[in-house]
């Protein structure tokens, strides 16, 4: 980063930029620290990053950098600053499709990783490694998958201690009965708190909110991430009344 600044190439990009010669500047990073500190320069559009659940939580190789937390943050803040993620090593290298070299020792499915990706904050689009045709032809299958096979929860059979209790999004626990849709109204939440101004737009536009919730229990006997959802839904409610 220090290079960048000292050798003067954020200086030309910025200029190229300002005469309209550059549209849009991205960058790629394995590193969230890194790529806080581009995000600093307010000059980026966009980031590849390397981002797949071994990563998010701290059970990849040397690629996966930075705590859950910190990981979270970053994902968070590029969507609220309008910074658009492109997906490097989706699928971890294809560790992850096979049951003997994950870290998490079982299999998941390309479904489920290209969901999981999906389903992060920020993220636009996913750019797995193809190396022919036949990984073209799986890809593209993918488009076809059910609910049911794009549902990566099982990845909450394999968290750390401290990744327990946070909501990946995954709408394991619907249905709900009074139609909430919790994976989506939990993200939005987040996404607010973490300064996200459209977030709050969002939720609003939900056609049923928190305070909704009967408090049934359903989601949290569904949840393989250990959110306790039904008090979760009274605090969203809070958030968002008191806005
Ligand atoms: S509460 Fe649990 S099951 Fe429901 S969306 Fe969040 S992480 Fe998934
Ligand atoms: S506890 Fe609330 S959010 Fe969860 S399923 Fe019941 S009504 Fe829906």
């Amino acid at each position: 980063m220090e290079d960048l600044v000292e050798s003067g190439v954020l200086d030309y990009i910025r200029a190229l930029k300002k005469k309209g010669t550059v549209r849009h500047i991205g960058f790629s990073s394995h590193n969230p620290e890194v790529a806080e500190m581009l995000l600093d320069t307010k000059l980026m559009d966009m980031m590849m990053f390397s981002l797949n659940p071994a990563y998010d939580l701290e059970k990849g190789d040397e690629l996966g950098i930075g705590t859950v937390s910190a990981r979270r943050r970053l994902l968070e803040r590029c969507q609220a600053e309008g910074v658009g993620i492109s997906v490097m090593k989706p699928f971890h290298g294809g560790k992850l499709l096979s049951s003997e070299m994950s870290p998490f020792r079982f299999q998941l499915t390309i479904p489920q990783l290209l969901q999981y990706a999906f389903d992060r904050p920020g993220v636009l689009t996913v750019l797995p490694g193809v190396r022919g045709l036949a990984d073209l032809n799986l890809l593209l299958d993918a488009l076809g998958a059910t609910p049911q096979e794009k549902d990566y929860s099982v990845i909450g059979s394999a968290l750390p201690e401290h990744a327990v209790g946070s909501c990946v999004y995954c709408a394991h626990c619907q249905p709900c009965s009074k139609g909430i849709q919790i994976g989506l109204m939990n993200k939005y939440y987040d996404l607010a708190r973490g300064g996200d101004v459209l977030a709050a737009d969002h939720y609003r536009k939900l056609e049923v909110h928190a305070e909704a919730c009967i408090r049934c229990g359903h989601c949290d006997s569904r949840c393989p991430f250990g959110v306790k959802q039904s008090q979760r839904m009274q605090e969203i409610a809070r958030y968002f009344g008191n806005l």
